[in-house]
């Protein structure tokens, strides 16, 4: 793949960036959309002795798109501060960029900022047919945490099949805006009768003032850094996001925002390889659980990138990110 150089610095330092390309092992089927391959940014900063690498994935839901990155890194700026640069996904790249650097800099590996290479994080089912469903779930048997991502279609239908199939699972439902206010108010109490940690997203984010149930709930398309917040109290639980909230500074803002609000935080994730989701692993200990399985669906991840089994995410200390 081309790696093209640009005029655009950052701090006076020269950027280049790819633009990559995975396919995913299966179709990514979720309530709006499917995709089978995906593509990222992956950008390098550098200096006299030293390379620092991001990726981030825009994503149209918030408005991104690559043509819009791909014009800001044609473009001739020297960008001093990172919130200069109008797209949240690019300084999510950027910065994690940058924070490489300075790593491999002071020759820090980025093993002594993690401290551990095992960590716990959910896996997701995407929307499947109930055949290939139940064989999903028939693997990931017990698993602690399980993630499905649902439409209205036959909800239950799946929910019955891990209750037969892994009734030990915590369930997350993710239904990413995909149900009517009507359906969720209607089935309310027939949740109850599963084992669901909480629903994620059910309704449209510019619905959140219809909500009103004791269903944990988390929000995730609500909890963008361009969202009104007015009625996240609705929610337990917010899904933060490096690519919804751009720079280390604001990531940090949003697990600040939910401490102080006393909401729980669910770390996500795009589709991405793990060189979207190794620099989050230093976010990790302010949260309350981990959705960082983005590699999990890709056909061909980077050398020596996560590895999962069942819910624990293993880190690989010779990935090529902080000093080696
Ligand atoms: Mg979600």
């Amino acid at each position: 793949m081309d790696v093209y150089k640009t005029t655009v610095k950052y701090k006076n330092l020269r950027i280049d960036y790819e633009v990559k390309s995975f396919r995913l092992k299966d179709v990514f089927k979720i309530s709006r959309s499917s995709k089978s391959n995906i593509s990222t940014i992956k950008v390098s900063i550098t200096n006299k002795k030293n390379r620092g690498i991001g990726e981030c994935i825009p994503y149209k839901r918030y408005g991104d798109n690559l043509s819009q990155i791909l014009k800001i890194l044609k473009s001739n700026k020297n960008y001093k501060n990172i919130h200069q640069i109008k797209s949240l996904p690019l300084q999510n790249a950027i910065s994690n960029a940058f924070y490489d650097l300075k790593l491999r800099e002071k020759k820090i590996k980025f093993l002594k900022i993690i401290k551990k290479i095992k960590f716990i994080s959910v896996v997701t089912i995407p929307i499947f047919s109930k055949v290939k469903f139940t064989k999903e779930v028939k693997k990931y048997k017990n698993i602690k945490y399980l993630k499905i991502k649902v439409n209205q279609k036959n909800v239950f239908e799946y929910l019955n099949i891990i209750k037969k199939y892994s009734p030990k699972s915590k369930i997350i439902i993710d239904a990413n805006e995909g149900w009517a206010i009507k359906f969720f108010h209607k089935h309310e109490n027939s949740f109850k009768k599963y084992n669901i940690l909480f629903i994620e997203q059910p309704i449209k984010s510019n619905q959140d003032h219809l909500l009103n149930t004791k269903i944990p709930l988390c929000a995730d398309e609500s909890f963008h850094k361009k969202s009104k917040l007015k009625n996240i109290k609705k929610y337990k639980w917010v899904n933060i996001k490096a690519d919804k909230f751009g720079s280390e500074q604001e990531i940090l803002k949003a697990i600040k925002f939910a401490k102080k609000n006393k909401l729980k935080i669910f770390f996500g994730c795009m589709v991405s390889s793990s060189l979207s989701i190794i620099p989050m692993l230093r976010f990790a200990k302010f949260c309350n659980l981990l959705d960082l399985d983005g590699p999990l669906f890709l056909l061909k991840d980077y050398k020596n990138g996560l590895k999962y089994n069942g819910n624990v995410l293993i880190y690989n200390k010779r990935f090529d990110y902080g000093y080696l």
